[in-house]
């Protein structure tokens, strides 16, 4: 069967085409769009929002012949102030053709309205048994980290169903102690090839993304470059494999 790569996380409606195009001619057949309406008052800007991705983008990137399939929730640099409304719909949401999960969720500063529109996401996961895409941002990471980890805990969350994404060197074994799934984000701020292929050991139980958004320095092809810089090492091919496209196909169940 011929090789392909799956990037577990871009947020679509922030790529150029070209970005799209150069996924496809990298060999990307599956991506997963994660949800995030940056600063939003209403809770309709996300209905509005889950249905152009899981409907005009996905066929548009059908198009390049990429398989888009999307995750869906409410993102903490947009919360709305009638979130909870968002929350009971995702259920319903959660029926429609391509979504795999929710995502993106999670904390930026840790404040009691996180929390509570974290706890609230992670028990729907819970309850519907999907998988998670739950984010740690570029300040706070520790503390961070152990906040959402310790409300996975009380929420009870199957760990198998919990990507904490964003991973890096400084909070790695906290994920694989607490058996969530890592996510690694291939860019110069997060985790650069090199840093990636240095550290393979740690790293070699997650799955890559490119986190692709319009908000600082990104890259679209990350999951390529990191591909092709293991292949070149000569690093093991099932952890390639399953960085690059099994463990999200297994995870997301694409
Ligand atoms: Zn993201």
């Amino acid at each position: 069967m011929e090789k392909y790569l799956v990037d577990s996380h871009i947020h679509v409606t922030m790529l150029p085409y070209e970005g799209l195009q150069a996924m496809a001619e990298g060999g990307i057949k599956k991506v997963i769009t994660c949800s995030i309406v940056l600063a939003a008052q209403h809770a309709e800007s996300y209905f509005d929002y889950f249905r152009l991705i899981t409907g005009f983008y996905r066929k548009n990137a059908a198009s390049l012949g990429i398989q888009l399939y999307s995750a869906i929730g409410v993102h903490p640099a947009g919360i709305p102030h009638d979130w909870t409304r968002v929350v009971n719909a995702l259920p319903d949401f959660l029926k429609t053709d391509g979504v795999v999960g929710l995502g993106e969720v999670g904390m930026n500063q840790g404040s009691q309205l996180e929390q509570d529109v974290l706890k609230a996401q992670l028990e729907i996961a819970r309850d519907h048994r999907v998988p998670i895409i739950v984010h740690i941002p570029f300040e706070n990471r520790l503390p961070i980290t152990d906040l959402t980890l310790s409300i996975a805990g009380q929420v009870g969350i199957p760990p198998h169903l919990l990507v904490i994404d964003h991973a890096n060197l400084d909070i790695i074994e906290q994920i694989n102690q607490f058996g969530a799934i890592p996510a690694i984000t291939v860019r110069s701020r997060n985790v650069t090839p090199e840093v990636l292929s240095d550290n393979i050991d740690r790293f070699a139980h997650g799955m890559l993304n490119s986190d692709f958004s319009n908000l600082f320095p990104n890259d679209p092809t990350g999951v390529i470059k990191a591909f092709h810089r293991l292949k070149n090492l000569g690093i093991d091919q099932e952890i390639i494999d399953n960085l690059t496209r099994k463990r999200a196909e297994s995870v997301f169940q694409i």
